[in-house]
């Protein structure tokens, strides 16, 4: 029997990557411990800010939400409903429990409510799969809605996986401006709330075990739109060279931010101005999420037209 390394309890996990086995309890002070450490190294937040964060009724967000509450932070929920049937009212249920257990507010969003359909819909409309335009629109009601409800922080469940996976792509492709931009700190500006990512050096495996010894209700399994998607593939390959070589992911990632300062020193970030429609931040006259309201809206108002004169849709 393997025992816990801080209390020689019987362990109920090993972290290969960190060498170390821990019980039930211990797990907890272990994940919160790192989460603390990347919110001061990083300078994420203080304890005096109001913080959002992003919940979706899975492990990840509802572990952070945990946890930003008791390491003692001002963290409220906000839920967006993109109308997946059955998978966003179990979401919500989720959210709307641990709300409950931790005494913290809940705000709900439907994406009904700005493009007047829901996500499976707008996929149609824009003949693109959800994920190609889901988190742009999550970001945007995200900002819109810290902004509004007077948060000065958006904080979402990005671990270690979802960050390494997406340094992976970025790389492979050379995406050199989202490489400028990605971290665990996204910092405020004209128009846009500090977003920042606790979990960043926390392994999904980490989390999970978090979620289970805290005993937290989640949805169980992914969003059931995002199969076939490009970082459930490039997850996959990191986790063999983990397997292999345990440690590299948490290597690579912060090496990478180390790296960073380094190669993009003379700093040509892309300029960003208003939004001529709503004042979002864009490089583009009009931004993508306003651009895509006006095409979804036109092909509703096309539609209604063509069922109204008996045409074939
Ligand atoms: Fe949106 Fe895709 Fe994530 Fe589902 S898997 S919530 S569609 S980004
Ligand atoms: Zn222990």
């Amino acid at each position: 029997m393997r025992k816990c390394k801080l209390c020689e309890k019987e362990a109920m996990v090993f972290f290969r990557s960190h060498r170390i086995a821990l019980c039930k309890d211990c797990i907890k002070t272990f994940v919160e411990r790192r989460v603390e450490r990347t919110i001061r190294s990083y300078k994420l937040m203080s304890k005096g800010e109001r913080i959002l964060v992003a919940v979706s009724g899975g492990k990840d967000s509802l572990v952070l939400w945990q946890i930003l509450t008791n390491l003692g932070y001002e963290a409220d929920g906000m839920f967006i409903d993109l109308g997946i049937p059955e998978f966003s009212e179990v979401s919500w249920e989720k959210c709307e429990k641990i709300a409950q257990k931790l005494s913290r507010k809940l705000f709900k969003v439907k994406l009904e409510d700005y493009f007047g359909t829901n996500l499976i819909n707008i996929a149609k409309i824009e003949r693109r799969e959800p994920c190609a335009f889901c988190g742009m629109v999550k970001r945007y009601i995200m900002n819109q809605r810290a902004i509004s409800e007077g948060y000065q922080v958006v904080a979402t469940g990005h671990h270690l996986d979802d960050e390494t996976s997406v340094l992976l792509g970025n790389v492979l492709n050379w995406q050199v401006d989202y490489l400028r931009r990605q971290g665990p700190n996204l910092e405020e500006s004209d128009g846009f709330v500090r977003k920042v990512k606790p979990l960043a050096l926390c392994s999904e495996d980490e989390i999970k075990s978090y979620a289970e010894a805290s005993e937290i209700d989640h949805v169980e399994g992914s969003c059931p739109l995002s199969k076939g998607a490009t970082s459930h593939f490039y997850k996959s390959i990191i986790n063999q060279i983990e397997e292999r070589m345990p440690g590299t992911k948490l290597r690579f990632y912060k090496e990478f931010l180390k790296a960073k300062k380094e190669i993009f020193m003379e700093n040509k970030s892309v300029k960003l101005m208003p939004c001529s429609r709503c004042g979002y931040p864009t490089t583009a006259g009009i931004c993508a999420f306003c651009r895509l309201i006006d095409r979804v809206k036109t092909r509703i108002q096309l539609f209604q037209e063509r069922t109204q004169f008996g045409e074939e849709p």
